[in-house]
């Protein structure tokens, strides 16, 4: 670890020395000079970035990883395949709202790091009233004027958006991007009306594919300050007020891209499987080494909680029927102080 820099504290419990826990490379520039140190405190688990990296070199691999430059283009097609992205935020929009027993147009959005829109604008189509909050300004320009959806270009905090206003607030890939997860919980908590909902995607450090080979976990990247497991994001949730959190495999709810011009599920039945094997003989040729490769990932996973098995979390939890968020926030400003 640089000597020069000093550990960051807890922002899950307030623990001031974290224990490092893991020296690795940057997975998306994969360059060797550019080491990631991540620590775990050792009180309550959370695994985040310390000491952070110097802010404008990440501010720098940030922009360069997503425009490409730095990646050999890999991830250039982020914004561009339209088709797959509106599959996307229209699964994700339908976990969302399934539990909700009223139609969409009695329900408010708000999507946290909107991005260009795109999910602000689905919930928008399915007639819910959306809103998106976006940093950057030329993605909320982007969504206003191609997608003619509400796009704030603020934070939570400055976006000056109405307490108690909101049946559903997202963040989708953002909680592990931020300085500070709670406070960012905490605004969307604020927002939520009494038993509204709070959805969050991000990774899971807990899982067998980071256990498998913890230094090449795709994850591990200069943007990503922090590295949740159920038990850490659930902690945050439940530190700001939100009940009844629950996580599912968000691979099972993502479609991935379209094949013969309809978006695939992720995850493929035992039927299809064998189906894929008959239609290509080199797999056929390859099958011993593929079942032998099976049954080591499954005696792999199984010494693992069902949680395991899960690499990119969707989790949710809400706010209490009666509201109580006031409160929560002032409990946190407190012991924050
Ligand atoms: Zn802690």
């Amino acid at each position: 670890m640089p000597a020069n820099h000093q550990p960051v504290p807890c922002d899950l419990c307030g623990n001031r020395k974290p224990t490092p826990f893991l020296e690795a490379t940057d997975q998306k520039t994969g360059d060797p000079e550019h080491r990631l140190y991540l620590a775990r405190c050792e009180r309550c688990e959370l695994v985040y970035l310390s000491p952070r990296p110097d802010p404008d070199v990440a501010e720098s691999y940030f922009r360069a990883v997503y425009t490409g430059e730095k990646t050999g283009g890999r991830f250039t097609t982020y914004y561009h395949d339209e088709e797959i992205i509106r599959a996307k935020n229209e699964a994700r929009l339908d976990w969302c709202l399934r539990d909700f027993d009223t139609a969409p147009q009695n329900l408010k959005v708000l999507d946290v790091g909107a991005g260009r829109g795109h999910f602000v604008k689905v919930a928008a189509d399915r007639g819910c009233k959306a809103v998106g909050v976006e940093l950057d300004q030329a993605a909320c320009d982007y969504g206003r004027g191609h997608y003619d959806v509400e796009m704030i270009c603020a934070t939570l905090e400055t976006s000056q958006l109405t307490p108690e206003s909101f049946d559903v607030v997202t963040m989708w890939d953002l909680i592990e991007h931020v300085e500070s997860p709670t406070s960012v919980v905490q605004q969307a908590v604020r927002l939520l009306k009494p038993g509204g909902k709070l959805v969050v995607r991000t990774g899971n450090v807990d899982s067998w594919v980071f256990a498998r080979s913890p230094q090449q976990w795709d994850m591990l990247f200069s943007g990503h300050t922090y590295y949740f497991s159920p038990t850490t994001l659930g902690g945050i949730l439940e530190k700001c007020g939100l009940e009844g959190f629950h996580v599912v495999n968000a691979k099972k709810i993502d479609p991935v891209a379209p094949r013969n011009g309809k978006p695939k599920k992720q995850t493929r039945s035992l039927t299809e499987r064998i189906a894929a094997l008959l239609r290509d003989p080199r797999r056929l040729m390859n099958l011993p080494h593929s079942i032998s490769d099976e049954v080591r990932f499954y005696r792999f996973k199984r010494r693992f909680p069902s949680t395991w098995s899960t690499s990119i979390m969707l989790a949710e939890a809400r706010t209490p029927a009666r509201s109580v968020s006031a409160a929560g926030i002032e409990q946190s400003a407190t012991s924050e102080n």
